[in-house]
């Protein structure tokens, strides 16, 4: 009776940190940290040094826009796009979505697009603030505003953000999103390859987002099938480990599993990570140059305001609060 006790409450942690497991983030916080650092130098000369200067609060930021769901209504649907629900299936929901916001919202109704996600969209909305910030040379914005847009950006990269089927509930492979996006990142990512060039001018920032959104929800159903036929190769106690962080265990997908993945999705993360570095450094560098280029190296004796401290510091201590607001997808 006793055992059977102990082994039905180990069960229930189990149960429970499985389900925490699929608290899903976009690229985990490590991926989203790791893009925005990165993307710092992929900018040219003008820019580097003021980036550098504050490249500790650009990477710690990137995570803002999945805190702040917790915190603030109507945040969750920037992080994505459910764009299959647009099409039925087989048809090519491209071709029915109108690329402009206004266009989109007589389509379909701000209701709806709000519901499936507005990345893209968002995306453009973003790029245009950074660069009244550049025009304004606004310290607090400019900062602000780059981290976000970081994160946006790199949300956009990720296939399963660009689907209904965002954590395969549908196809019985809950638990995919957060493995794609995190785990076979964090398993992998020092063996990455972070040389990305330099930064480009993006001519159209909304065509760009949608071009990223288009390419990785074509990319969705390999990120789907893959780990479908490989969970037919591994038993269920090969495919999952359990690894304890600290005081805490958690059932997480076996390394031999995620490499296998990665393998057979032939370096699929690491490119969308590196097209997400590129894609970040670009959109802070369109955004100054739109601004008329600005010299940032007047902003270096300047200080971030108390205010924008301390709202800083309310956002991460509403994000320990833990409310969430909205689905898990970001
Ligand atoms: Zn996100």
């Amino acid at each position: 009776m006793r055992n059977k006790v102990i082994i039905t409450s180990i069960f229930l942690v189990l149960v429970y940190f499985f389900s925490n497991f699929q608290n899903i983030y976009s690229w985990g916080f490590f991926g989203h940290k790791r893009i925005n650092r990165m993307a710092v130098f992929t900018l040219p000369p003008e820019m580097i040094t003021f980036y550098k200067y504050h490249i500790e609060y650009i990477t710690e930021n990137a995570v803002n826009p999945d805190k702040r769901r917790y915190a603030v209504e109507g945040e969750a649907p920037r992080h994505y796009i459910d764009i299959d629900v647009y099409a039925p299936e087989g048809a090519n929901p491209f071709d029915s979505m109108p690329r402009k916001w206004y266009d989109a919202v007589a389509k379909y109704t701000e209701d709806t697009l709000q519901a499936y996600g507005i990345v893209p969209w968002h995306i453009d909305v973003m790029v245009k603030r950074l660069t009244q910030a550049f025009k304004d040379k606004d310290l607090d914005r400019i900062l602000f505003l780059s981290a976000d847009l970081g994160h946006y950006v790199g949300d956009s990269h990720v296939p399963l953000h660009t689907t209904v089927n965002y954590n395969g509930h549908l196809t019985n492979q809950r638990g995919i999103h957060a493995f794609w996006e995190s785990r076979v990142p964090e398993l992998n990512a020092d063996d990455y390859d972070y040389f990305v060039g330099r930064a480009k001018y993006i001519k159209n920032p909304l065509d760009y987002a949608w071009e990223t959104v288009e390419e990785s929800h074509w990319q969705k159903d390999s990120v789907l099938k893959f780990e479908k036929e490989l969970s037919e190769e591994f038993s269920p106690d090969q495919k999952y480990v359990f690894e304890t962080r600290g005081t805490v265990t958690m059932k997480q997908y076996s390394q031999p599993f995620s490499d296998a993945y990665d393998k057979k999705l032939n370096g699929m993360v690491e490119r969308k990570l590196r097209k997400s570095i590129i894609a970040v450094g670009s959109f802070w560098y369109t955004a100054w140059v739109d601004a008329g280029q600005p010299d940032l190296t007047s902003l270096l004796n300047q200080k971030v305001s108390e205010k924008f401290k301390e709202e800083i510091e309310e956002l991460n201590k509403k994000y320990e609060a833990g409310k969430i607001h909205g689905r898990d997808h970001e």
